[in-house]
């Protein structure tokens, strides 16, 4: 096991969305109807991460919080922090700029009617920002979040991989990455954290917060399934199913081994009791943008 010698706080965040939500289901009806497990899986997580006392951002489409308005209670009543992962999972590019501000709002209301507290944090749907970034961020900030952890800095893209605020004010927690001969590679979530073996990612997010900055692992409440959905064919199943029932282990180990906490707090943007005392409790040091050194701001 990696021995974590780093005072660095990392973020745990989990996307709440129906596992035919995803890129490759949206969109075909023929998936619409089939049987949810997302109740359950949530729960499964809330075990999980009560076991392991670590408390966690769960980044909720508005339209589970619909159909599903007891699992997101459930989530915020353990002390998590709920988050928006979008109306629905369209991604952002596909919207119109107007479509994209109401949806920004939309979801954001409808975890607030659930909560009773409106969300800090938003992540688009698959990363899906993938230019006009000023644009985007300025917008989920009008919105009245305080944070994104939505733009991915992956491959030679000249994205920061640091957390950082945007001009408009908006708290950026980039999706982790590592430098390989100086390209961007993702490794802490999706299909990374499926596929790769768990002392890789370990090592790597070991590297990360040697530099002084924290991670952000991020994972989906259908890869908590106990099994996978039958009738996809072949080709999708691999595609979205290898190796799931690893990342339940895998999230585990790495919580066990490193220090996490929700994302907005990590960013020093935590707002009520349920947070604060979640880090008291824990010891944790917080580590917010303008506490990191000015060298890991500008990586
Ligand atoms: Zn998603």
């Amino acid at each position: 096991m990696i021995k974590d010698t780093s005072s660095v706080v990392n973020a745990l965040s989990i996307d709440v969305e129906e596992w035919f939500d995803t890129v490759l289901f949206a969109g075909d009806p023929a998936f619409a109807d089939k049987q949810s497990g997302l109740p359950a899986d949530v729960s499964r997580i809330l075990v999980m991460l009560d076991t392991i006392a670590v408390k966690a951002t769960f980044f909720i489409l508005g339209s589970v919080a619909r159909k599903y308005p007891d699992t997101v209670k459930a989530i915020a009543s353990a002390g998590h922090e709920v988050a928006s992962h979008g109306g629905t999972h369209r991604s952002v590019f596909r919207m119109s700029q107007a479509e994209f501000k109401k949806d920004l709002a939309d979801s954001r209301a409808a975890l607030e009617k659930l909560t009773g507290k409106a969300p800090l944090g938003y992540r688009a749907p698959t990363f899906s920002i993938l230019k006009n970034e000023s644009f985007y961020l300025a917008a989920i900030k009008e919105a009245g979040y305080a944070y994104d952890s939505s733009l991915y800095p992956v491959f030679l893209s000249h994205r920061r991989r640091a957390p950082y605020t945007d001009a408009s004010g908006l708290m950026e927690f980039p999706p982790s990455v590592f430098s390989f001969a100086g390209v961007k590679l993702p490794f802490l979530g999706g299909t990374f954290l499926r596929l790769m073996p768990k002392n890789f990612i370990a090592s790597r997010l070991a590297g990360l917060n040697a530099l002084g900055l924290p991670g952000i692992l991020y994972c989906h409440s259908w890869e908590f399934g106990e099994i996978a959905p039958t009738g996809t064919g072949l080709t999708k199943q691999l595609i979205q199913y290898s190796n799931v029932a690893s990342v339940a282990k895998k999230v585990e180990y790495l919580a066990r081994s490193f220090k996490f906490a929700p994302a907005g707090e990590v960013l020093g943007l935590s707002r009520g009791p349920e947070l604060n005392m979640n880090l008291s409790a824990k010891d944790m040091v917080l580590q917010t943008a303008c506490r990191l050194p000015v060298s890991v701001l500008q990586q």
